[in-house]
């Protein structure tokens, strides 16, 4: 049984950008039979909004989109998290790391990476014998980091085709927990995705550095044979060609529900934006068998000022 995962991160609202990519894993899921799984990635404590997890599934059930098992929240795990890290310091492919992120930011050997982070140049590998040590010289919780093999790392997109990508020159050696004990989101997705027995990984190709990555973990974990496939989607950007954000009005779900919007005509939109000819309404269901990944466009999608008109002028009367 091919499993996948939906997986919502309660830090913001669901709008048409995200919408999509989980309407397109949805589809997938229902053409090819995977049984589709609810996950919450709260890990982000101080960007947690409250309430956003349950605002996230009823956005989600308004667009017509179920899943059969969850959720599971991401928070509620720290501790197996944190054993999977204690495996990777004792066999030496972590090591405890003291940097402050100003540290971080100026001893930075190659400029920052595409998530904004500095790349980290690796100054704590080999430094300390253990956390105990790390902890006394720095009088404070020392991070854990993953030791990146200096390799490409290669696999096949479904969807982007082969890809390769080197996480130790382009990225660094990355948090997998963090001082505070939690653990950060390389580390918790792949441990996550392992448990639910997750084949198949649908997602915004804004994560595409992450991949190479938790195949690592994969891989220093001893699960090689559970890497998933990937699945990368274009995303869904403004005329300025930035990934759709609050700077583009708003998009969210609910503030097309709260305007009386139908979801068949936010449905019918995010289909057009997907390769289907659809008509200007249609529930998710009824567009299980027309959706056709073959003729999803490889460019990102572009949310015009017309498109916000469109979805507003079918309102409920
Ligand atoms: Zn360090």
């Amino acid at each position: 049984m091919r499993v996948t995962r939906l997986a919502p991160s309660p830090t913001g609202a669901l709008h048409l950008g995200n919408a999509r990519t989980f309407l397109v894993n949805w589809w997938m899921a229902r053409q090819r039979g995977w049984r589709v799984v609810l996950r919450i990635e709260d890990l982000d404590g101080p960007r947690v909004k409250a309430g956003a997890d349950r605002a996230a599934m009823d956005d989600l059930r308004w667009l017509g989109i179920d899943w059969v098992e969850g959720p599971t929240y991401q928070s509620g795990r720290a501790a197996i998290y944190k054993s999977a890290a204690e495996r990777l310091l004792a066999a030496g492919r972590a090591y405890p790391c003291v940097c402050t992120r100003r540290e971080v930011e100026l001893a930075a050997s190659a400029p920052h990476a595409e998530d904004g982070a500095a790349v980290y140049s690796g100054a704590c590998r080999g430094r300390f014998d253990s956390v105990e040590a790390a902890r006394a010289h720095a009088g404070r919780e020392p991070a854990v980091r993953f030791a990146v093999p200096d390799q490409a790392v290669e696999f096949m997109d479904k969807f982007r085709g082969r890809t390769s990508i080197n996480p130790a020159r382009e990225l660094g050696d990355f948090v997998i927990l963090k001082a505070d004990g939690t653990a950060a989101y390389q580390l918790a997705v792949v441990i996550d995705d392992a448990e639910t027995g997750v084949t198949d990984v649908v997602r915004g190709d804004d994560l595409i550095d992450s991949t190479p990555r938790q195949m690592l973990l994969y891989d220093a974990l001893g699960m090689r044979e559970r890497v998933p496939a990937y699945w990368h989607l274009p995303l869904v950007v403004g005329t300025d060609g930035r990934r759709l954000a609050k700077r583009h009005g708003d998009t969210r779900l609910a503030y097309y529900r709260e305007r009386g919007v139908r979801a068949e005509r936010v449905v019918g939109l995010l289909a057009r934006w997907s390769g289907i000819e659809a008509p200007d309404e249609a529930s998710a269901a009824d567009l299980v068998s027309r959706f056709d990944l073959g003729r999803m466009s490889t460019e990102q999608v572009v949310f015009t000022a017309a498109d916000d008109p469109w979805l507003r002028s079918a309102r409920l009367r």
